[in-house]
């Protein structure tokens, strides 16, 4: 029950009625007796810049997860950017300190990271490809660039995207080797394989990649996606066929929820 000192967090996007969070998140409090919620909120962009500062004197507002369609609109108003968000140029959580600063991250990436090594994935040394360079692509190339990726191949459909995505990743982390697009034979050699597209949402057996490219995965690969709803696309029954371990976008979205949590200061880390 929400009472007259509990406190608030929430999360900010339009529409906002299909997001998970606000149920996931009020479960946690609820079985942990803490006196916290959080609210969904469906702010008209027009609104966004003075939603943006009366954050900054709502004070039982710990902090907002951002969602669709402002990751990007929203790192103009902020007065903090994690590297990474400024890297991207996106945020999906921000914080509101004591004194009202606000504070933006972005922990896709990191979500996806925490998944993965659930999985025994450790990306270290290793060999990535990740089919998509769009929010979601971004975030995840960076993670992995950051946790010491050897190897990334990026693919796009929009192929200035992965190039232009490629550029920010190479001057960030110069030591990883990052090649562009589907022109080699194999997959033989990575350790992941993550499609960062929406393909897979409708229904449709459509996949990111050619199929007879998929069926060259080195059995034990982990095979990801990030796509919520169908949880096991056709792709990642095709690999898990294959024998692919694999990752669904709700594990994805699940392993996010600590990240986020604890960036706005109201769970752990590894919830
Ligand atoms: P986006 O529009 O920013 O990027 C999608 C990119 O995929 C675009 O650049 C597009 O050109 C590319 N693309 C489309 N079809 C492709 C194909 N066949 N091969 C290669 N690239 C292709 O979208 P986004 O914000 O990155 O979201 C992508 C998906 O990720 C959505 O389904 C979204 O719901 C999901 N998502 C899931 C989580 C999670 O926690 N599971 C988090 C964020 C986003």
């Amino acid at each position: 029950m929400i009472g007259g000192a509990t406190q608030l967090v929430a999360i900010v996007g339009s529409p906002i009625a299909q997001v998970k969070s606000p149920v996931n998140f009020n479960t946690w409090f609820q079985d942990h007796s803490l006196d916290l919620a959080m609210i969904p909120i469906d702010v008209r962009a027009d609104a966004m810049p003075a939603f943006i500062d009366c954050l900054r004197g709502w004070q039982n507002m710990s902090g907002c997860v951002i969602t669709v369609p402002y990751k990007q609109v929203v790192t103009k108003y902020l007065d903090h950017l994690s590297p990474r968000a400024a890297l991207l140029r996106s945020v999906n959580v921000i914080r509101r300190e004591a004194d009202g600063t606000l504070v933006g991250d972005n922990v896709d990436g990191e979500g996806f990271l925490t998944a993965a090594r659930q999985q025994g994935f450790e990306p270290e040394g290793q060999k990535a490809l990740v089919l998509g360079a769009g929010g979601a692509g971004s975030a995840i190339a960076c993670s992995l660039c950051e946790a010491g990726l050897a190897e990334l191949v990026l693919s796009d459909l929009d192929s200035q995207r992965a190039k232009a995505l490629a550029e920010v990743l190479h001057n960030a982390f110069p030591a990883v080797r990052i090649g562009l697009g589907l022109g080699f034979a194999s997959l033989a050699g990575f350790a992941l394989v993550a499609n960062a597209s929406p393909v897979g949402m409708l229904e449709t057996d459509e996949l990111p990649l050619p199929a007879v490219m998929l069926e060259t995965l080195t059995p034990g690969c982990l095979v990801a996606d990030v796509v919520t709803s169908p949880a096991v696309t056709p792709f990642l029954q095709r690999a898990q066929a294959l024998g692919a371990v694999i990752q669904t976008g709700p594990q994805m979205a699940r392993a996010q929820m600590g990240n986020l949590g604890a960036f706005m200061g109201v769970t752990p880390l590894g919830i």
